[in-house]
């Protein structure tokens, strides 16, 4: 499979006045042609700031890229100009958000929207493209929904017209950031479904970002769960949902409401805060909330460990069960 996205060692900070904040530190992933990847995890762990990175959409004022590259489709586009990036979203990569309201103009029709720019082609043949996508994205009566403003179309709709937008400049990568959020079950149901035909059709790929378990074992092929600005086990959603290594995952799992659950159980939670980035952190950013905590996790950073060919976790503790003794 052809490697669309390759994100090597990237780290990306934020100015605030308390001092730098580390919300990504040293994350690597990769993204095939035609492939789903998710990232998981909790409010707060670097899962959208590594999205926005990839997509140059960091806020100029106060953030950063420490270190690490970008490479889409074989060139490094981690220190692109805003113009460099702005032409690539354009064309090669896309973006949809959780509140579509807020990406659209209230004030605008969104076929206005949907054509403003376009470049390259008749204002009649981009009316016309506007409309087949759409159509295509499940819009009925998409020539008359041209001449509507948002605020007439139901959530479910506004993002589906997103994504028809997001589809205006053929884009060979999309990057979905909990696209299914603000939509009720059934809605969102059908938005993972419009995904999942669109990535078959158009041979896209897409990072869905979400901190719903859910709705990334619906349509991702592989996944990558974040904690604290860190992937800490990565694999397909085979590995991740049935033979899951690292404790956060495993957390996150029985934390789920299942049916075969009775009625009067309470839900495990994963107890305790996540760090504050601020700090440096010397061992395992998991350990004060870990039941499995060791002496090494306190002073060790986990090394990288591979299960099998696509499973790697974070944690020392398969490396001790391996090992059978002293891990460092
Ligand atoms: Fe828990 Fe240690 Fe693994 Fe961290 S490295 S998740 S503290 S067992």
């Amino acid at each position: 499979m052809n490697e669309i996205l390759s994100v090597k060692d990237l780290s990306v900070g934020f100015h605030t006045y308390r001092g730098d904040i580390k919300a990504v530190r040293g994350v690597d992933f990769s993204v095939g042609e035609g492939e789903i990847v998710g990232i998981v995890g909790e409010s707060g762990c670097g899962k959208s700031v590594t999205a926005h990175a990839v997509m140059g959409l960091l806020p100029k004022e106060n953030s950063f890229i420490s270190g690490g590259t970008i490479s889409f489709m074989g060139k490094n586009i981690t220190h692109l100009s805003d113009n460099e990036m702005t032409a690539l979203r354009g064309s090669s990569m896309a973006m949809i958000f959780q509140d579509p309201m807020t990406s659209l103009n209230p004030v605008l029709t969104i076929g206005q929207q949907m054509t403003e720019g376009i470049t390259g082609v008749s204002k009649g043949d981009a009316w016309k493209e506007a409309i087949a996508l759409l159509e295509r994205v499940g819009i009925s009566n998409a020539k008359e929904r041209m001449k509507a403003y948002p605020h007439q179309f139901s959530g479910g709709m506004r993002q589906r017209v997103m994504i028809a937008m997001a589809l205006m400049g053929k884009p060979k990568l999309l990057f979905a950031d909990e696209p299914t959020t603000a939509l009720d079950v059934t809605i969102q149901a059908q938005i993972l479904e419009l995904l999942a035909v669109l990535r078959r059709d158009m041979r896209m790929s897409i990072v869905l970002v979400s901190h719903d378990l859910g709705v990334i074992a619906r349509i991702c092929d592989r996944v990558n769960v974040m904690y604290a600005g860190k992937i800490v086990e990565t694999g397909s959603v085979g590995d991740i949902f049935h033979k899951p290594q690292h404790p956060y995952t495993k957390g996150l799992l029985n934390s789920l409401p299942r049916m075969d659950m009775a009625g009067d159980k309470e839900l495990p939670v994963i107890n305790g805060q996540p760090p504050d980035l601020l700090y440096d952190i010397q061992g395992c950013s998991f350990v004060s909330r870990c039941p499995y905590a060791m002496k090494v996790c306190d002073e060790h950073c986990p090394k990288s460990h591979i299960i099998s060919d696509n499973h790697t976790v974070e944690c020392w503790l398969p490396i001790k069960t391996e090992q059978g003794g002293d891990v460092v």
